[in-house]
């Protein structure tokens, strides 16, 4: 069978990430956990705008940041999502 371009691009993408499935798990599990937290404690959701600028603004000048596929290859994270999430955090601590 013939892979189409796409097919193989998205594979090689992902091969830079974080995906191994019980690691991406936890991780998924841990923020859900996170952001119901948050909520229950404040009655927030979702970061505001100039939060979520910032976090942006960041992760677009760190190395671990993958432009193209916008995700973090530290946690596998889409972060135009994962910014908008009160209680996440960078995984190495720049936000
Ligand atoms: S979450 Fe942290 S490590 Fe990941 S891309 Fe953003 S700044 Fe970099």
């Amino acid at each position: 069978m013939v892979k189409s371009n796409l097919t193989l691009r998205y594979q090689h993408k992902e091969s830079k990430m974080n995906n191994n499935p019980i690691k991406l798990l936890f991780e998924l599990t841990g923020t859900a956990v996170d952001v119901f937290n948050e909520y229950k404690k404040k009655g927030e959701i979702l970061a505001d705008d100039k939060k979520s600028n910032l976090r942006m603004e960041l992760c677009g000048k760190c190395k671990s940041f993958d432009k193209e596929a916008g995700r973090c290859t530290l946690c596998g994270c889409f972060m135009k999502v994962k910014v908008r999430l009160e209680a996440t955090s960078c995984p190495i601590g720049k936000w």
